[in-house]
């Protein structure tokens, strides 16, 4: 079964170009395991015997990058796809838990598996040598498990990553994680104290795209609530409201879920409601949280500043947080063409996307739901009727004035702010040509 991936030319030409080198070469990892389960791999690693420099010289007529010549990793731009090609190494002692105190290239590929996270993720595979799988990835991988590679303790102590990223394969392949796996997993979630901030976003935004991102949101709540100690007073907290059968975790892990599988989305599903606890107020048995997405937004803000998410990232996540919540209050006749004013054009589906699975996640689905849909019609239909609805979807902007001739300063935004009079009135055309004429005409 192992003989007849259907793999790119350029990865099987690369391949090739290192075994008539003399070179033994596999692809290793993640293409293997997407190889095996049916999927198709979004990269292709290789791994070989050559040193980075003997490398280099198999591929001398391509560019090549020295991406991480140290850790023996270089890149080669083959018909325009780059390929990783690293050394076969082993990661030798780890003495901060985070990263190997010395890499140590080896003559085998066995070896090379062996410093590999988990079982499903330690095979390697050519289409000349076939598979080599000494940790029993691939029955691991019939099963749906997550495994480590060795004594599971030990390798979280290694690096401490390794037991979020347990966590963020579960999500993504919607694997269990085997036993002895998860109890280490557990235990050990302390250390990641010691993990880079840069590190941990990558894999909890990984995490949180994940097909079964509901079940293991719930079943790792200590694991995020390390990793997001904001996120803890949801937990089992009752909203005393009849619109709302979950706790306040619950109901963000089901928001999460139902919203489309984008980063900044996900990451304003999941704090959408984090200020909750902090802004409950008790009033004649119901309970009320008034300005909790204002002061949610400030909460994803500086969770999300300390994960150095970008800062793009963080200002749509925040707009979205802010926002989640104050159409629902409005008709939507009232609320589209305030919504389309308010909002950058790139956010206004995701609101509504927001909105409709935040809906979707109360006891009495039916009215709110009912609410958004008529308030993306609306907007639908007002984006239809006029694509010009704030300064910003003008057809000219100040750079094209500047290169009119037109001063910067006041008298350029009194002149935006006319074009857009006009044009909002229907009294001038949106297109770049109009609007050029109708300044040079001023
Ligand atoms: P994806 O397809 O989602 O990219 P992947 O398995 O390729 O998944 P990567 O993060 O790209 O994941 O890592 C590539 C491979 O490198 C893994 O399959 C694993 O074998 C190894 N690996 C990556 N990070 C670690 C780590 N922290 N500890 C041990 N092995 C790791
Ligand atoms: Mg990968």
């Amino acid at each position: 079964m192992n003989s007849a991936f259907l793999i790119p030319q350029s990865v099987a030409k690369a391949l090739e170009k290192l075994e008539n080198a003399g070179h033994a070469a596999y692809l290793a990892g993640g293409c293997v395991r997407d190889l095996l389960r049916g999927v198709s791999p979004h990269d292709y690693d290789l791994t070989t015997d050559a040193l980075p420099e003997e490398t280099a010289e198999v591929f001398s007529a391509f560019p090549v990058i020295p991406t991480g010549i140290k850790h023996g990793t270089v890149t080669v731009l083959l018909d325009g796809l780059p390929l990783e090609i690293t050394t076969f190494r082993t990661d030798g002692t780890y003495s901060d838990g985070r990263r190997p105190d010395e890499v140590r290239f080896t003559r085998t590929v066995e070896e090379d598996l062996r410093r590999r996270d988990f079982t499903v993720n330690a095979m390697a595979w050519s289409p000349l040598r076939g598979l080599s799988d000494p940790y029993g990835g691939q029955k691991d991988l019939q099963n749906r498990l997550l495994r480590c590679v060795g004594a599971p303790e030990e390798r979280f102590s290694e690096d401490a990553l390794r037991i979020l990223r347990g966590a963020r394969f579960a999500s993504c392949l919607g694997f269990a994680v085997e036993e002895e796996t998860e109890r280490a997993m557990l235990r050990l979630t302390p250390l990641l104290a010691r993990v880079s901030a840069e590190r941990i976003s990558a894999e909890l935004l990984r995490l949180l795209c994940g097909q079964d991102v509901e079940r293991v949101l719930l079943r790792y709540r200590e694991l995020m609530a390390f990793l997001l100690p904001e996120l803890r007073p949801c937990f089992d907290f009752d909203q005393h409201t009849r619109h709302h059968c979950y706790d306040v975790y619950t109901h963000i892990v089901k928001v999460v879920a139902a919203v489309p599988p984008e980063p900044t989305l996900r990451l304003a599903a999941l704090f959408h409601d984090v200020a909750k606890p902090s802004c409950f107020v008790l009033r004649e048995g119901k309970g009320h949280f008034p300005n909790h997405p204002e002061l949610g937004a400030e909460v994803g803000a500086t969770v999300l500043r300390r994960l150095r998410v970008e800062k793009k990232r963080i200002r749509e996540v925040c707009t979205l947080i802010r926002m989640h919540d104050a159409y629902l209050k409005r008709t939507p006749a009232e609320g589209a063409p305030d919504l389309l004013r308010a909002l950058p054009p790139a956010l206004v589906s995701p609101l509504l996307d927001l909105m409709e699975a935040d809906a979707k996640a109360k006891a009495d689905p039916e009215g709110s739901l009912a609410h958004v849909n008529a308030l993306r019609e609306a907007v639908e239909r007002l984006k239809a009727q006029n694509p010009c609805l704030s300064l910003r979807d003008l057809a000219i902007d100040g750079e094209a004035l500047l290169a009119l001739g037109v001063p910067s300063g006041p008298e350029m935004g009194k002149l935006l702010r006319d074009l857009f009079e006009k044009v909002a009135r229907g009294e001038l055309e949106n297109t770049r040509d109009a609007l050029t004429l109708a300044v040079k005409n001023r």
